[in-house]
């Protein structure tokens, strides 16, 4: 009798998960395993909104599983530990797993799967949670790429990313069933509710994935070039916090985008779902240099940027967080984020512009913030993202791009729709108004005036500043010592 644990971590789908897969492939009976280990993932340990997105997912994933007769088995502590027991508990000689990239997981694995080994336990991993492993989009000479067009470019010429594993018919329990904790157990929800509204906006889990991914079908995917820039538009796919948990996996994504268009066209138009495809390809790339830079969630990958003077603007950071900066569009973004645990990515990059260029607040005080509330925190995306906007990334933007909240609310908000709807303090302001309230004629008079504030800070004189700031760090940097 073969008996195999299948480690989950982020991969909670039964459809193409190539671990479950292959434990149902090759054994009579199958341990379907969580522990929950936060402590092994310090310092970045999964934050608030994510803890809320696990447990709802753990609880969709049980009751998955057990409609295919099987069962999932909780554990809290060290991971080792608990695979050891469980295995000798059960007689398991063989442990698999889908890989993960962040590189204190990938440490540890490489650990555990040494340690399995002494106690004659067979380990065996899987990639499932990209298109294309981290080291597989390399340059002709074999170098890591740092800049995303040409990592793209190369990603695109590959063979394309096999069709995805059928969901198993059945999962063959274990009996008697190990023993396990119960969900709640885990402690994974705040006791106060701060996250009342997120079950109006997510159902976590891999059925609540697939409803995302038919929802975002034919049109969707192919006005995504044009729509993906307006906030107060469904323009978006909003599968990030499933495909950060696994929940359905890229090449799922990929292929379920592909031949929604095939279907439409013939020939399919090619271009106009690229757009939508890039971004998967921007995901593998995150992971990509995450995976070749290990120390990039905590230090700017670009060198010049080692010794730049950031501030201490302790207001600005708190208004930012609270959605209380007096800027419109920041604040619709940080009142989005803290009730729906998600932003538009339009948004993301204009609050993140307005905290680390304008406030030269330190980006890692934003990507902290972000990792605590969004139900899609991803290391590798997180860093990414926040590099890319502070300007220290190998692919930044360049140091001069200060997104200006007004022209870019102009733009991608121009009815201030987006606006309207999370900051109702401004309901009443008349559109050509929107974006500076305070140069409304009537807003001296507006009772709704006493509840929103002026800007926090001067945006025109802080964009002066942070260009001399960061000419002098470039000066400096390229200055002969
Ligand atoms: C400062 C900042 C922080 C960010 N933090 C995160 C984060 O913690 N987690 C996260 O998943 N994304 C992050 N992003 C990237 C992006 O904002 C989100 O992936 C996107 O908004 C998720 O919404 P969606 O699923 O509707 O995306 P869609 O536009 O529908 O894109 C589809 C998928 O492609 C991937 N993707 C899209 N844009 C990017 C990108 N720029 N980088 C990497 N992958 C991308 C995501 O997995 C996304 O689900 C961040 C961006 C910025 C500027």
């Amino acid at each position: 009798m073969t008996i195999t644990v299948v480690w989950l971590r982020r991969d909670f789908r039964l459809c193409d998960n190539p671990a479950i897969r292959h434990a149902i492939d090759h054994s009579d009976q199958v341990i379907l395993l969580y522990i929950h280990a936060p402590h092994e993932e310090h310092p970045w340990q999964p934050g608030a909104a994510s803890n809320w997105w696990l447990h709802q997912s753990l609880c969709a994933f049980r009751e998955q599983v057990r409609k295919k007769q099987g069962d999932l088995i909780i554990r809290q502590g060290d991971s080792l530990k608990s695979l050891i027991e469980v295995c000798t508990e059960t007689g398991s000689t063989t442990v698999c797993w889908n890989r993960l990239y962040e590189p204190v997981i990938i440490k540890r694995d490489r650990k555990i799967r040494e340690d399995l080994e002494k106690f004659g336990i067979r380990a065996i991993d899987f990639a499932g949670a990209l298109l294309r492993e981290p080291d597989e989009v390399l340059k002709e000479d074999g170098t890591v790429y740092r800049v995303y067009t040409p990592f793209s470019r190369r990603h695109a010429s590959l063979a394309p990313p096999e069709p995805p594993l059928d969901e198993p018919r059945h999962v063959p329990r274990f009996n008697p069933v190990p023993k396990s904790l119960q969900i709640r157990e885990l402690g994974l929800l705040d006791s106060i509710q701060w996250y009342a509204q997120f079950p109006g906006d997510w159902q976590p889990g891999e059925k609540g994935a697939q409803h995302r991914l038919q929802l975002f079908s034919g049109h969707a995917v192919l006005n995504y070039g044009h729509d993906r820039d307006i906030p107060n538009h469904e323009g978006v796919s909003r599968l990030s916090p499933h495909l950060h948990f696994g929940e359905v996996s890229p090449r799922q994504v990929w292929l379920h985008v592909r031949s929604g268009d095939n279907q439409m066209h013939d020939p399919p138009c090619e271009s106009r779902f690229w757009p939508y495809l890039r971004q998967l390809i921007w995901r593998d790339f995150a992971h990509h240099l995450l995976y070749h830079h290990p120390g990039m969630s905590d230090c700017p990958l670009n060198p010049m940027y080692e010794a730049f003077v950031w501030g201490d603007n302790r207001e600005l950071l708190e208004k930012w967080q609270s959605g209380q900066t007096g800027i419109p569009l920041v604040d619709a973004g940080m009142r989005q984020l803290w009730q729906t645990g998600w932003m538009h990515n339009r948004v993301r990059m204009i609050v993140a512009s307005v905290l680390s260029k304008n406030g030269l607040v330190h980006w890692l005080e934003g990507a902290r913030w972000f990792w605590d509330t969004l139900v899609d925190a991803d290391l590798a995306n997180n860093s990414m993202g926040w590099q890319w906007v502070a300007g220290c990334g190998p692919d930044a933007a360049p140091y001069f791009r200060i997104f200006s909240p007004k022209s870019q609310g102009q733009k991608f908000d121009p009815d201030g729709e987006y606006i309207r709807r999370w900051v109702p303090e401004l309901s009443a302001v008349p559109t050509q108004h929107i974006h500076e309230p305070w140069t409304w004629p009537d807003w001296k008079n507006s009772p709704k005036k006493r509840n929103y504030p002026l800007p926090v800070i001067d945006l025109k004189q802080t964009r002066r500043r942070a260009l001399d700031r960061y000419q002098q760090a470039r000066q400096a940097w390229m200055k002969p010592p």
